[in-house]
């Protein structure tokens, strides 16, 4: 598709998620006229929220914002632009139907404490795990700050970064470095195993191995995945555990106020049916309105597949890139289960303290029964018994319910394994009784809840795929697993967030360092587009609006 220019831009940004708007925010930051253009009617993404009932706001999807860069926090000055982070004290609340419930707090030393009870052995194990997790996934945090080598034809800049992560793995040490390499190709299952004996507390670690992704406990890679989770914030063995005061919603609108201020123009309900080249090179995009923009650089925040297929032409794409970007794996099996209560659910193995209720709570009784879930998917069926992973963020954000009558809460609860492609029947059709299940699995464990909810959404992985833009219904745009990893994320040879059409790149989480409300990629993508700009503004075939970069 040719194009004519309607307004000059120096880059548009295809879609208004967290990564797109980190984007924006540092190309405007550093001179760039930027537009945003986003399909939904607000911006954010998967970092939404919903009012589900008149007053009662909930995470629409994503509900903990722990993994977002400080760096992005204070170059983009979201404190500023309305952001505030609460930390509750507990990181995790896991309960068992047995009425007994594991606590894993921030301080390893604290979790250690109450794990007495449990296994001597484990409590004295636990905050040698802790450090073990910190240290290593300081090291993939090392990888996450860097754009993969070039690998066609490496230059200068790749030898100085080999210099740079040989310093940071020999940083490791001699026992950590040997560590990792045997830890990364793990399954998660093993990795915990090796220094715990209790398969609840096994289970409440493992999870971040699998979650999001379709691997069980027991699938190769998933160790790193775990890392990997824990890179570039204070996860360690527990986890992150923060919200944003007044929902997801609030930090894209963060992003948004920050992108605007510093020159972007962001526009919603802005549907992109393609990226329009002449010759091979990127020159703008086409609206589903018939609008066409131009713009010598396009950056894509949708997903590597949708971006490739369905808005390069494939001409210009070609058959074997089109094959290869079709095999971008994104088996999605996640589902969302959003409720308005009428109070506080009781659940008796916290005794009534409300407190305990203020991390993610996590229904995962074992590893087994993790796995057993994730059998269902491999089959194309959802879980009888889903593993999840709730929290009530009005206790700790009351903003939330600030319209709603007295004692009224909201509880987000993500719902695996539900598999995007379904064996038998459709999700239109199995939508509540999805529904159903994940009620019954809080009712094992939170008995009476059910008689509480006065709202309930249930989004399915094929509405995260219709309403969100998430092909496959995956929430992290691609899989986390090591064959997606760093050079591999998206695809060997396009992971510097250059797609193969010149001028195109991407910057959502399909990209390196990959998925979760980091802003990582966008962060990295952001610093590769303006080396680019630079370069051209150099070869004098651009001139920049504003002086600065
Ligand atoms: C149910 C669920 C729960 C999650 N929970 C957490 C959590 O608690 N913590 C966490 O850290 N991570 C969580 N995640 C993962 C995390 O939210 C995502 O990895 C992250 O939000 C992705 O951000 P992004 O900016 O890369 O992409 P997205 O948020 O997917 O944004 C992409 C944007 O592009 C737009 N778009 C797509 N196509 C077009 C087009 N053609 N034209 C214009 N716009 C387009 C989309 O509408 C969307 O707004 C969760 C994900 C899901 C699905």
């Amino acid at each position: 598709m040719t194009t004519r220019a309607s307004t000059a831009y120096d880059a548009i940004v295809i879609g208004a998620g967290h990564n797109s708007l980190v984007t924006a925010g540092y190309l405007s930051k550093s001179g760039l006229r930027t537009l945003v253009v986003e399909r939904r009617e607000r911006v954010g993404g998967i970092a939404d929220t919903t009012e589900l009932a008149p007053g009662a706001r909930v995470p629409t999807l994503m509900h903990t914002v722990g993994r977002l860069r400080p760096s992005v926090v204070r170059d983009l000055d979201l404190k500023r632009h309305g952001l505030t982070l609460l930390a509750p004290e507990v990181r995790v609340f896991a309960p068992s139907p047995d009425g007994t419930a594991l606590i894993l707090y921030g301080d390893p030393a604290r979790t250690a404490e109450g794990l007495h009870g449990r296994s001597e052995k484990d409590a004295a194990a636990y905050p040698d795990f802790d450090r073990r997790v910190r240290v290593l996934s300081r090291f993939l945090a090392a990888l996450g700050d860097e754009t993969p080598p070039d690998i066609v034809s490496p230059g200068f800049g790749d030898a100085l970064l080999g210099l740079r992560l040989g310093r940071a793995f020999r940083g490791l040490g001699r026992l950590d470095a040997r560590t990792i390499l045997r830890v990364l190709p793990m399954a998660v299952a093993d990795f915990v195993a090796e220094s715990f004996e209790t398969d609840a507390l096994q289970a409440a670690i493992a999870w971040r191995g699998v979650r999001f992704a379709s691997l069980g406990p027991w699938s190769g890679g998933s160790a790193a995945v775990l890392l990997g989770d824990s890179a570039g914030n204070d996860g360690g063995a527990a986890g992150e555990t923060v919200y944003a005061r007044g929902g997801p919603g609030a930090l894209a609108e963060a992003l948004a106020a920050a992108a605007r201020t510093l020159g972007a123009e962001v526009r919603t309900s802005a549907d992109v049916i393609a990226v329009t080249t002449a010759d091979g090179r990127a020159t703008g995009v086409a609206l589903a309105s018939g609008e066409e923009i131009a713009a010598p650089m396009v950056v894509s925040g949708a997903d590597p597949k949708r971006t490739l297929l369905d808005l390069v032409d494939p001409v210009t794409l070609g058959p074997s890139m089109r094959w290869r970007a079709g095999n971008i794996r994104q088996p999605g099996v996640v589902a969302k289960v959003n409720l308005v209560l009428s109070g506080v659910p009781r659940f008796p193995a916290a005794n009534g303290d409300e407190r305990l209720l203020r991390g993610r709570i996590l229904v995962a009784p074992g590893i087994d029964p993790i796995e057993r879930a994730f059998d269902a998917s491999k089959y194309g069926r959802p879980s009888e018994t889903p593993v999840l992973e709730a929290t009530i963020p009005s206790l700790a954000d009351p903003t939330l319910v600030s319209g709603a009558p007295e004692g009224t809460q909201v509880m987000s609860v993500i719902a695996q394994y539900a598999p995007y492609r379904l064996r038998d029947g459709d999700w239109d059709a199995s939508r509540e009784a999805l529904g159903d299940r994940v009620m019954a699995v809080l009712e094992s464990v939170a008995p009476g809840i059910s008689s509480l909810v006065a709202a309930r959404q249930v989004l399915t992985p094929l509405d995260l795929e219709r309403d969100f833009g998430l092909t496959g219904g995956h929430p992290l745009h691609a899989e986390p697993a090591l064959d997606s990893f760093f050079l591999w994320r998206p695809l060997l040879g396009y992971a510097r967030y250059r797609l193969p059409v010149e001028g195109l790149y991407l910057c959502g989480s399909g990209a390196h360092p990959g998925g979760g409300i980091s802003g990582w990629p966008g962060q990295n993508a952001a610093r590769e587009i303006l080396a680019d700009a630079k370069k051209r503004r150099r070869q004098g075939s651009e001139q920049p609006h504003r002086d600065g970069w």
